[in-house]
């Protein structure tokens, strides 16, 4: 059932609606289309939050939507999706629109697969692509709001706001869940994990990050959960990761570690997690963590490849000790040690490549701060990964890994002028 609900009942503050979006929104209507806020912008504005992004929903088609503005892009291959692109550089900012997609449940989805060789998850995964005969299509299959709203997942995220008229387009319940902090599972949540296991890491991150402001989590919602988890077997690796980084990297890591643990997941939802989750008590891991959550909590960026740098540094640093002990020289000895743990742990999660080249660089670059010899230190100031790899060694240094004065040392060294640089280098010897 479709509710309208006017400004004077939900109560979000207009001026917490980003002007892009709402720009996005005017343009798509004065088109003649339909146009909304939508998902996670829609539920931070009804707690209060400034959303981080704003996504747009409409019934006009990817193609539609582009040729309405000057830079925008269609992209995505299972999805397609149009970015509308404002500012430039560092002020730059993306708003994702999407076209209202049709909802097939599982058995419908099975069914149009036919003796598709497809695996189960792998189709749920897709099933908003998949055609009659069950193939894979590029295209999505298009649909009316109602049932936009219904393949979403929780009943927050599942409402529409018109900055325009301010109204809220609510079909699940979402407004009395957002009031009653409740997070609920749109139908029956064992279907719907079922369809997408992925949601069952997106149960614990949004109960993770809404737990600070009281929120539980609806007991049919939770039920399902653990039994649900070996789901997660079946859904391919790169879709994993990417859940895992959202879970590690939107401001609440420690906050859905702990519920990890409450919720008793603390293992089997991706193998990289277990570590982390595993880790997430020694003082460089927390410290790191802690790290991630302060950084997000105040807008700044923040790389994955940092993160996960330091989640392994332990099997880096135990792998090069013990080729040291077997008389490999330092530098090979770190090289090789960097692979096998990349071997070990990372495994071929393609389209990593950059964000492995960061990491190795990170752990490179460590035995080089010992090196305050020579030019060695003017060379490593004008690293590109220099920011990366100095607070990686102050973390380091905070968990009590190396000296406090040596992380001091190259603070200042990465500040000073060239000739107070010579002076601390000459101090050294
Ligand atoms: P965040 O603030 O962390 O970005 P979000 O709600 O915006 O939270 P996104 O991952 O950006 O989360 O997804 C946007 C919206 O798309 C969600 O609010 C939800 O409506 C829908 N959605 C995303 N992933 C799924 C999924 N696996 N199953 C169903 N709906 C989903
Ligand atoms: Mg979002």
């Amino acid at each position: 059932k479709r509710v309208e609900v006017p400004a004077s009942t939900h109560g979000i503050d207009p001026s917490l609606v980003d002007e892009r979006a709402a720009n996005v929104v005017r343009t798509l209507k004065s088109a003649g289309f339909e146009a909304y806020i939508v998902g996670g912008a829609v539920r931070d504005l009804l707690l209060g939050l400034r959303p981080k992004d704003f996504d747009v929903a409409t019934n006009a088609t990817p193609e539609q939507v582009k040729g309405l503005f000057r830079r925008a892009f269609i992209i995505g291959r299972r999805f397609r999706i149009v970015h509308v692109v404002y500012g430039r550089g560092r002020e730059n900012e993306v708003i994702e629109v999407s076209t209202f997609r049709a909802y097939l449940d599982n058995a419908a989805a099975e069914q149009v697969a036919g003796n598709e060789k497809t695996s189960k998850s792998e189709l749920a995964g897709m099933h908003h692509a998949v055609d009659s005969t069950g193939r894979v299509l590029r295209d999505n299959v298009w649909g009316p709001q109602e049932e936009d709203a219904v393949r979403r997942d929780f009943t927050i995220n599942a409402m529409y706001y018109d900055p325009e008229t301010q109204i809220v387009v609510d079909y699940h319940n979402g407004l009395k869940d957002a009031k009653n902090h409740t997070l609920r599972m749109i139908g029956d949540a064992a279907t719907r994990y079922r369809e997408d296991p992925v949601r069952i890491i997106r149960a614990v991150r949004f109960s993770a990050k809404l737990n600070a402001l009281g929120f539980k989590m609806d007991a049919k919602t939770s039920g399902p959960l653990i039994k649900s988890q070996a789901l997660l077997a079946d859904v391919p690796q790169s879709r994993l990761f990417d859940e895992m980084l959202k879970l590690l990297q939107t401001g609440h890591a420690l906050a859905s570690i702990a519920q990890l643990k409450s919720l008793n997941m603390h293992t089997g939802i991706y193998p990289l997690l277990d570590v982390v989750v595993e880790r997430a008590d020694q003082p460089f891991v927390n410290a790191a963590l802690k790290d991630t959550d302060r950084r997000v909590g105040e807008g700044k960026p923040v790389a994955p490849s940092f993160l996960l740098a330091c989640v392994l540094w332990a099997d880096v640093r135990d792998g090069w000790a013990r080729r040291m002990a077997d008389h490999q020289h330092s530098h090979p000895a770190l090289q090789d040690a960097i692979e096998d743990v990349f071997n070990a742990r990372i495994g071929d999660v393609s389209g990593r490549g950059r964000l492995a080249g960061d990491m190795r660089e990170i752990w490179l670059l460590q035995p080089r701060f010992e090196k305050r010899v020579g030019s060695t230190p003017f060379g490593m100031v004008d690293q590109p990964r220099f920011r990366a790899a100095f607070d990686f060694m102050r973390l380091r240094a905070d968990a009590g890994e190396i000296e406090e004065v040596l992380a001091d040392w190259w603070q200042e060294f990465s500040m000073a002028d060239d000739n107070l640089r010579q002076d601390m280098i000459d101090q050294v010897r």
